[in-house]
């Protein structure tokens, strides 16, 4: 038998606006599940900082102060959302036996994770949120979003379509995680590969409660450079099929040259000439810059640095429960 202690794992980057409304809510959704008796007293909420400007932090204490429930924990410096939630789960994983994490602004219903309880309880060891509708985004992430999730897949990075860092990890499911040592972390690449049973449950998007997204355009296109060149080898191969195609196209070139020299029809031609070396010239280095990302990837894995560093834990482990 499955042990049921749930923790919430929330990364929060200059989140104190937000926060102590997120804490109301998951405190709450707590406190409900443990009267249901799906989950058990030892049940906790994490904050992650990921090292914040503002006094998210001091939020994070202050709350801690105020409801044991809620728990927090402080990273040296800020190192990004993902390592931040790895930070996260890697601390929850010795103490609960599933694990949610989610987002602070409250975009992704709380609700939601009653129905991924009871998947768990049911069996599932990983149970993904997937959001039914993007009613609530504007026009412009919908679709940035929706190439992201395209393109990834054309590039041989399979993730789960519409799902973000919502979901729920049995321990078991974690402790596979820890495994996966690459310092170039894309989770939602990842978590699909460790297998076991998985379910998913539908929710609704709603908006950033308050705050503004940390995720601007570039930081989007960074990400999902990341996550394609994290998760898949294929633009590598992509750029030997073109070179094979180049190849041929310039056969094909030759054998024309040849024969219209043969039947005496040269002209000099200036402009096709110039053309082709841009052609080629440009091709060349993008297949060198692909190659250059990856070789920057295997540089900065070989290093084996470590994902992140924390500061203080502010943990549940008090005589109340
Ligand atoms: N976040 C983080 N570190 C960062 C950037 C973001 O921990 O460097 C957290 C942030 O606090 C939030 C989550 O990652 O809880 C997702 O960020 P956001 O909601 O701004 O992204 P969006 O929903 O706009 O894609
Ligand atoms: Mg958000």
């Amino acid at each position: 038998m499955r042990g049921n202690t749930l923790y919430i794992v929330v990364p929060c980057y200059n989140e104190e606006e937000v926060l102590p409304e997120t804490a109301r809510r998951l405190g709450d959704k707590l406190k409900s599940l443990m009267n249901a008796g799906k989950i058990s007293p030892r049940s906790r909420v994490l904050f992650v900082n990921d090292g914040s400007k503002d006094g998210t932090w001091a939020v994070i204490s202050r709350l801690h102060g105020e409801n044991s429930l809620l728990c927090g924990l402080d990273l040296s410096r800020n190192r990004g959302h993902q390592n931040a939630l790895l930070a996260g789960l890697m601390t929850a994983k010795d103490k609960a036996d599933m694990v949610i994490s989610m987002d602070a602004d409250l975009q992704d219903d709380v609700d939601a994770a009653d129905a991924m309880v009871d998947k768990y309880l049911a069996g599932a060891d990983i149970v993904y949120g997937v959001r039914s509708s993007r009613k609530t985004d504007t026009f412009f992430k919908r679709t940035t979003a929706e190439a992201f999730y395209r393109m990834m897949d054309l590039l041989g990075a399979e993730t789960v379509f519409n799902h973000a860092d919502y979901r729920l990890m049995s321990r078991r499911a974690l402790e596979g995680l820890a495994q996966f040592k690459e310092v170039n972390l894309f989770l939602r690449g990842i978590v699909p590969m460790i297998g076991y049973a998985t379910d998913t449950v539908e929710y609704e998007r709603g908006e950033r409660f308050a705050g503004e997204s940390k995720y601007p355009l570039k930081k989007m296109l960074a990400f999902a450079l990341e996550g394609i060149t994290s998760l898949s080898v294929k633009p590598l191969r992509m750029i030997t099929g073109l070179g094979f195609l180049v190849f041929f196209a310039s056969i094909v070139m030759i054998v024309y040259n040849v024969v219209r020299w043969a039947t005496g029809n040269t002209v000099a031609g200036w402009a096709s000439l110039a053309c082709s070396v841009w052609f080629i010239g440009g091709l060349i280095l993008l297949s060198l810059g692909v190659i250059g990302e990856y070789l920057g990837k295997l540089y900065l894995e070989s290093k084996g640095r470590p994902r992140f560093l924390i500061r203080e834990v502010l943990d549940g482990e008090r005589d109340d429960d």
